[in-house]
C-alpha cells in the first residue's frame, strides 16, 4: 500500500508548530541545511560536548575540577571547595548568571537556546544525526512514520531507540561523573548492580530520562515546559536583534518568474528546516523560535541560487526590519548589565573570602568526659580537609583553668583527604559547666584561617547541648 500524500503543513500564529489541528502531536523532521550558521553551531556543539565529558576528568591542584559531593556535603570547583554553609553564594552567582542572560537576550534575543542550551546541543549534535544515520534524511523520515509497521520500519525504529539508549547510558555516567569520584565510578561500573542498586537506579533513570527527552519529547520542552522562551516577549525590544523575515523586500510572494512577486519566491525552504515548525514569515520573536538559525542558512541558499542577496531571513532588529535606525545603548542594556555585573562581582569577592580548608570539631570516641578527682577531661578530634596542599598551624584556646593539649599544631594537608589531629581538654570541675566552650582555629601561611568551638562537657551539663557533631 502506498503510503499517503502528505500535504504541505502550513504553520500559522494560532497554534504551535508542533500541533495539527486536533491537538495531536505533529512529530516534526527538519530538512537538512548547510550554510555558515549551522557550521558555527555544529562547532559550537562539539567544544560543549567535549567540555563537558572532559571536565569530570580533570583534576586541579589535587581534587575534582567540578564535583558535587553530595554525602560529603561538598561542592569542588576548580580548585575550590565549598560546604553546605556556603549555600548564599549560589545567591550572587544566580543573580550574576541571571541578569547576564536577561542582557544577552536583549542584545541577541534567544542566541543561548539555539547555540549553547544543552536541550538543543544533544538534540541537533547527537541524537538527529543518530536518527538521519538510521533512518535517512528528512523525507525519508516523514515516509517511514507513514509507513505500516513493517519489518522494514520495525528494523529502523527498533535499530534508532537501541542507539538512544546506548548513547543515553554513556551520558548518564558522564553526569554521574559530577556527582562521584570518577574512580569511584569505575568500581561502581564494574561492580554488580545489586552491590551498588541506588546507585544502578540513578543512571538507570537518567538514561531513560535522557533517552525520552532528546528521542522523543525533543522542542516540546522549549515551547512547553522551558520558562526562559516564556520570558523572552518581556526581554526583548524593538532594538533586540533577532532572527526575523525581512516582508519589505519579500512581499508580495511569488514564482521566480512572477515578475509582479518580490524576493520570497514562497519555496517553503526555510519552514522546512526549522526545527520547531514554524514559518519565520509569520513574524520574529515567535514563541517556539530558539534562534537556530536555520531559516536564515536556508533562504541564504534559495537567494544565491537565484542570483540574488541574501538576507531576506537575518537577524536585525524590529526597527530595522523597518528601514529605522537601532539604538544599541539603551536603558534597559545598563540596568540588565548593571545587575549582572554586580552580582558577579558579589560572588567573586565572597569567593576570594572562602579559605580552601575546612576544620570541624569532633567529639572523641566514646564517653562525653572522664572525671578525674576535682577533674574533667574531654577529649574531641580536629578534622582538617582541603582542596589542595597546604601547611596550617593549629591553635586552641580554653577558658577558665582549663589545660588545652594539641600534640601536633603544624598540620600538613593533602587535597582531597582529611586529616585529625586530637585534642585533649583538662580542668577543674567548674570550668566544664554553663556554656563554657573551647576554640580551636587552623591558619595557613597566607594568613586566612577557620575557626570552631565546642562546648565543653562535664557531669553539671547534659552531652545533648554539645555544639560538635
Ligand atoms: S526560504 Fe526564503 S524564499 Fe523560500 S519561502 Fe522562506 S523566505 Fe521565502
Ligand atoms: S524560525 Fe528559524 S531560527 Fe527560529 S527556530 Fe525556526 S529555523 Fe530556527
Amino acid at each position: 500500500m502506498n503510503p499517503p500524500k502528505r500535504k504541505r503543513y502550513l504553520p500559522t500564529l494560532d497554534s504551535l508548530g508542533s500541533l495539527r489541528e486536533d491537538g495531536s502531536r505533529r512529530i516534526i523532521h527538519p530538512a537538512e541545511v548547510t550554510g555558515k550558521w549551522t557550521r558555527l553551531r555544529r562547532a559550537v556543539f562539539a567544544v560543549l560536548i567535549a567540555v563537558m565529558v572532559a571536565l569530570p576528568w580533570v583534576r586541579i591542584r589535587g581534587t575534582p575540577a567540578v564535583l558535587l559531593d553530595i554525602p560529603g556535603r561538598r561542592f569542588y570547583l576548580f580548585g575550590a571547595i565549598f560546604g553546605a554553609e556556603h549555600t548564599y553564594l549560589t545567591f550572587f552567582g544566580i543573580t550574576g548568571v541571571g541578569f547576564g542572560l536577561i542582557f544577552l537576550t536583549s542584545m541577541v534575543g534567544r542566541t543561548y537556546c539555539g547555540f549553547f542550551c544543552p536541550q538543543t546541543v544533544f538534540i541537533e549534535g547527537v541524537y538527529r544525526r543518530i536518527e538521519a544515520w538510521i533512518e535517512g534524511k528528512a523525507t525519508e523520515r516523514r515516509k517511514l512514520d507513514q509507513r505500516p509497521w513493517d519489518a522494514h520500519k520495525l528494523l529502523r525504529r527498533g535499530g534508532k531507540w537501541a542507539a538512544y539508549l546506548v548513547v543515553s547510558l554513556a551520558l548518564a555516567h558522564v553526569v554521574l561523573g559530577y556527582f562521584v569520584p570518577v574512580r569511584e565510578m569505575a568500581r561502581l561500573v564494574l561492580d554488580k548492580p545489586s552491590a551498588h542498586p541506588e546507585a544502578f537506579a540513578w543512571v538507570m533513570g537518567v538514561t531513560a530520562l535522557l533517552a525520552f527527552d532528546f528521542g522523543w519529547f525533543r522542542e516540546q520542552f522549549c515551547t512547553i515546559l522551558c520558562p526562559y522562551g516564556r520570558l523572552q516577549g518581556s526581554l526583548i525590544d524593538e532594538d533586540t536583534i533577532a532572527v526575523g523575515y525581512d516582508t519589505r523586500r519579500g512581499e508580495p510572494r511569488g514564482k521566480p518568474s512572477d515578475p509582479a512577486a518580490a524576493d520570497c519566491v514562497d519555496c517553503f525552504r526555510c519552514v522546512e528546516v526549522c526545527p520547531t515548525g514554524i514559518d519565520i514569515r509569520n513574524g520574529g520573536a515567535q514563541l517556539e523560535c530558539i534562534s537556530c538559525l536555520a531559516c536564515v542558512d536556508a533562504c541564504d541558499d534559495v537567494m544565491l541560487s537565484l542570483d540574488r542577496a541574501p538576507g531576506l531571513v537575518r537577524q536585525d532588529s524590529a526597527k530595522g526590519f523597518a528601514g529605522a535606525p537601532r539604538r544599541v545603548v539603551r536603558p534597559q542594556l545598563f540596568i540588565d548589565a548593571g545587575l549582572g555585573v554586580l552580582g558577579l562581582a558579589a560572588l567573586t569577592f565572597s569567593l576570594r573570602q572562602v579559605v580552601p580548608f575546612d576544620l570541624k570539631l569532633l567529639r572523641g570516641k566514646g564517653v562525653p568526659y572522664t572525671l578525674h578527682g576535682d577533674d574533667v577531661e574531654n577529649v574531641l578530634r580536629v578534622r582538617l580537609a582541603s582542596s589542595g596542599a597546604l601547611q596550617v598551624k593549629l591553635t586552641a584556646t580554653a577558658p577558665g583553668a582549663t589545660s588545652v593539649l594539641l600534640p601536633i599544631s603544624d598540620v600538613a594537608l593533602q587535597a582531597d583527604k582529611a586529616s585529625e589531629v586530637p585534642l585533649l581538654l583538662r580542668g577543674p570541675r567548674g570550668a566544664f559547666s554553663g556554656k563554657a566552650k573551647v576554640t580551636v582555629t587552623a591558619k595557613d601561611e597566607k594568613g586566612r584561617a577557620v575557626s570552631a568551638e565546642a562546648v565543653m562537657l562535664g557531669p553539671d551539663l547534659g552531652a545533648a547541648s554539645s555544639s560538635a557533631p
